[in-house]
């Protein structure tokens, strides 16, 4: 994601706040259903006791109405014995089943609690069908919404734990697991969402399904649909990936054709990233730009949403070079927790620094310089500490660029050949899964071979200006 300033402050805030409710969603027979993944920013985030394996959202959306109709279809593995279990969602569910046959659910708060027949036993694989119906627009996190509508239709925002506006889940980036997601839409709109396009083809009442399969484990929040009238370019790269770029058709001419001068690059990023973080882990690539005015974008798996105001001003390569960044870093190797966002975050800005230095512009220690020299000792910006923000400052502007210039000191301290070594073997040795801070120290001084908690400790926890040699 690309922050602006203060966007979920408010929100988050509220979140940790409500964690402290003295009402969890818990039976009196079983205080553990309901109880969050342990996360301790967002206490209540996730779901204990089971894996899901997969989800298969078959939804129907009428644009204006901001209608949804959905089946969830969730196959699941128990790591424990149940007697029931939750997904975090948004919207109200009509009936749930287990394995077929009915099962008891309510909700409470932002859980939906499902009681199945029989109990499941430890490892025992279940597949869950949630039907719902509900307007995405009118559900809040904490009093924000956290779904966009248009006129022609719906973009979703995800990051860090909205996804439940569109599909119960297990919402926190721990429980990785691959989408099938067919939309249907009138006739003439299109729907968009991550990984492989499987087709278009008609349903009943005038009506269109579109289907998109995301093979590889994703996380909840990077899960996204856009709905609206999108002109669509599909090609294939060199390497026989499918590309899918989609541009709003109500985008301004020259947005469009700004939008259109950063995001048909991306295969170049994705070639150049590859180079440097190792091979691109995903099965397809892409881009949709939604025509808002809001200058924003997300990391969604495999395809990009950036939102029309990223593009007002010109041309904006450091937006395409961060989130294709995130790919690798966010995407693959998923933050073990929501403290250890900089391990997205600081990555991807540094990715944008990378790209200036092998466009011949500003080299990234100059890049780091820079943004050292913009903040005086004295600033609040050093408060922050990007290793441990709080769940009130997650998508500060600190996290961002002083979480990149903890990665070129880390450069600096060991040099090119093992700082590339280190990125690449991050994301070998996590991808697919998630890491913390800690590993990621670990894994740096096990490749240099030296002592490096100084370094990350000054850079990443302490909340005061770290001290430069030069
Ligand atoms: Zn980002």
């Amino acid at each position: 994601m690309v922050t602006r300033l203060g966007r979920f402050v408010g929100a988050v805030l509220t979140v940790a706040l409500a964690a402290c409710s003295p009402h969890p969603a818990g039976t009196a027979a079983d205080p553990e259903i309901g109880r969050g993944i342990g996360d301790p920013y967002f206490p209540t985030d996730g779901n204990v006791g089971y894996d899901v394996e997969h989800y298969d959202l078959q939804l129907s959306y009428q644009p204006g109405d901001d209608d949804l109709d959905g089946t969830a279809t969730i196959r699941l593995a128990a790591t424990q014995r149940l007697t029931g279990f939750s997904f975090d969602f948004g919207l109200d569910a009509s009936s749930v089943t287990v394995d077929g046959r009915p099962a008891t659910f309510s909700k409470k708060d932002a859980k939906l609690v499902v009681t199945p027949p029989e109990p499941l036993a430890e490892r025992q694989r279940a597949t869950v069908a949630v039907r719902y119906h509900g307007t995405p627009s009118e559900v809040r996190v904490n009093g924000e919404k956290i779904w966009k509508t248009n006129r022609d239709g719906a973009v979703s925002v995800s990051e860090p734990h909205y996804a439940t506006a569109w599909f119960p889940c297990n919402d926190h980036p721990l429980d990785k697991a691959t989408y099938d997601v067919a939309v249907t839409v009138p006739d003439g709109t299109q729907a968009l969402s991550n990984g492989l396009f499987l087709g278009s083809s008609p349903a009943d009442g005038g009506r269109t399904r579109w289907s998109w399969r995301g093979t590889h484990p994703q996380a909840s929040y990077l899960a996204f649909l856009a709905i609206g009238h999108y002109e669509i370019d599909n090609g294939t790269t060199p390497e026989g990936r499918p590309i899918i770029i989609a541009y709003d058709r109500r985008l301004s001419s020259e947005v469009r054709a700004a939008a259109q001068a950063s995001v048909s690059r991306t295969h170049e990023v994705v070639t150049w990233a590859s180079s440097l973080f190792g091979p691109y882990p995903f099965e397809a690539e892409g881009a949709v730009v939604a025509a808002d005015e809001e200058e924003d974008a997300e990391e969604f798996q495999t395809r990009p949403v950036y939102l029309g105001g990223e593009f007002a001003t010109g041309p904006d390569m450091n937006v395409v070079v961060h989130e294709n960044a995130h790919q690798w870093f966010g995407d693959t190797v998923s933050p073990h927790g929501w403290r250890d966002i900089w391990l997205n975050e600081g990555f991807a800005t540094y990715a944008e620094w990378m790209w200036s230095e092998h466009t011949g512009q500003a080299t990234a220690r100059d890049l780091a310089a820079k943004a050292y020299r913009a903040h005086s000792a004295d600033d609040d910006y050093w408060l922050l500490a990007p290793g441990d923000p709080g769940a009130d400052r997650l998508l500060d502007r600190p996290v961002y660029t002083r979480g990149a210039m903890t990665l070129q000191a880390l450069r600096d301290a060991v040099g090119d050949d093992a700082f590339f070594t280190i990125l690449r073997t991050w994301v070998s040795e996590h991808r697919y899964a998630n890491g913390t801070t800690e590993q990621f120290v670990e894994l740096a001084e096990r490749v240099s071979g030296k002592s490096l908690k100084a370094l990350f400790q000054a850079w990443l926890f302490t909340k005061e200006r770290p001290a430069v040699s030069s």
